[in-house]
């Protein structure tokens, strides 16, 4: 069986796991295959009266430990494999996070961008309709992914009212505060990340200044920049999907975010300030002391893992290294912060938004930033200890740290 499909991956990460703890190994077969999931055909209305189709899905790939929990991502490239795969991840991530949640997943085989304001909206309410007899707060709970964010989620939020018949903001996270979303959602992913970073610093030698390369800059590499720029760090290069582009005494992330705003792209920054441009699979290789990751998957493979530079790699995207590529990285002694621990941090402020759904009351910014850094600090403090004890890496410490609770709550 190859290991390099995501879901294998995934999967054989579980099975190492398995062995440094005292469990029967058949337990693994549960998570072989989802539990359940769901494709439909989700039809919109065009601005010019046509129609339009497109593949959707949702995936419940876990339960054991709670109502499943997930994005909803918008892209070209989704498919059901991958959708389930990110599932699987996400029911490890729970469990790693000690969340009430299993993990699932949802996604739109479409490229959201040429799409109108209303286009979206259509596509987001169409997605409530096809999947209303699966998501719900106690069973299945949305939250943004990749092209979606907290306008998709407060149109589903309301799509799903309607179809109810009662405000329900548990169905999903990530909403706008005035819709019951939570303070501090919106970095969430990153600064969970980013306290993850300093916890860990004197353990894996991040030190203050140090210069760092980020692939992506949406949601979760975007928030980064700011983090990392406020903290002292210099920001020497950044990416999206368009292009690269590198400076050596430091990206102004404040700046590039209005040029980014004004012309859609990283690249359109190139030209002053001493930023030129590269092209964006060249980012990885990068002379730098910090690679966060926030684009997609499998983005440092066996093809470009040897040319990384940089001694710290921070996974804020989900599965952006292919097993080949963490061997690799693993020889040259480089430290990988793993993602089911490094990006934890969105679907922890995204249990505190169910929460305060829940009980009608809302926390201020400073509470949700001292939980989360609690929770980010105790994890990655267990599996550090279970890293240094066992002699392995973080991220089979993070595996075997989750596959330690989802095998407890197994009866
Ligand atoms: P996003 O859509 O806001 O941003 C994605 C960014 O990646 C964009 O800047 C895009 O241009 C860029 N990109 C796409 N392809 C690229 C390529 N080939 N090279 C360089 N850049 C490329 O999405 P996001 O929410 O920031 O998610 C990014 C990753 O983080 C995904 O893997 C997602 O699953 C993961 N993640 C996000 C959250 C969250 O709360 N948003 C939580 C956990 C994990």
């Amino acid at each position: 069986m190859s290991h390099d499909t995501m879901l294998h991956r995934a999967q054989a990460r579980l099975a190492d796991a398995a062995k440094h703890l005292n469990i029967d190994p058949t337990i693994l077969e549960k998570w072989e295959s989802p539990k359940e999931t769901t494709q439909a055909r989700l039809t919109i209305q065009m601005d010019d009266g046509s129609h339009k189709h497109f593949l959707a899905f949702r995936s419940r790939y876990d339960d054991t430990r709670g109502p499943t929990k997930g994005g909803i991502r918008y892209h070209p490239s989704v498919t059901a494999d991958e959708i389930e795969t990110l599932a699987l991840l996400m029911t490890v991530k729970c469990a790693l996070a000690n969340l009430p949640f299993g993990g699932g997943k949802g996604g739109v085989q479409i490229d959201p961008h040429p799409l109108s304001k209303t286009e979206l909206e259509g596509l987001a309410r169409g997605y409530v309709r096809c999947f209303s007899h699966v998501i719900g707060p106690n069973r299945d709970i949305p939250a943004p992914d990749v092209n979606t964010n907290s306008t998709t989620m407060a149109w589903i939020a309301d799509e799903y009212a309607f179809i109810v018949g009662e405000w329900t903001p548990g169905v999903t996270t990530g909403k706008p505060t005035s819709l019951g979303g939570s303070l501090g959602r919106d970095d969430a992913t990153a600064r969970g990340g980013y306290y993850l970073l300093q916890y860990m610093a004197k353990h894996i030698g991040f030190t203050p200044g140090a210069r760092v390369a980020i692939q992506g800059f949406g949601n979760a590499g975007s928030h980064m920049a700011q983090l990392l720029e406020s903290d002292g760090c210099k920001v020497v290069a950044i990416s999206d999907s368009k292009g690269a582009i590198v400076c050596k005494t430091g990206i102004d992330i404040k700046k590039l975010n209005a040029a980014k705003e004004r012309n859609g792209c990283v690249t359109s920054f190139a030209g002053s300030n001493g930023v030129s441009k590269i092209a964006a699979d060249e980012l990885v290789s990068v002379d730098c002391d910090l690679l966060v990751l926030a684009a997609m998957e499998d983005m440092v493979h066996a093809g470009n893992a040897a040319n990384v530079k940089a001694p710290i790699i921070l996974e804020l995207a989900n599965s952006p290294i292919t097993a080949e590529a963490d061997e690799i990285l693993k020889s040259k002694n480089f430290v990988v912060l793993p993602d089911i621990l490094a990006n934890a941090g969105g679907v922890i402020v995204s249990y505190f938004e169910w929460v305060q759904n829940r009980q009608g009351y809302y926390w201020s910014i400073e509470d949700i930033h001292a939980l989360l850094k609690t929770k980010m600090e105790e994890e990655g403090a267990a599996i550090l200890a279970l890293a240094k004890d066992k002699n392995i890496t973080l991220r089979s410490a993070a595996y075997v740290h989750a596959l330690s609770r989802l095998v407890g709550a197994i009866y």
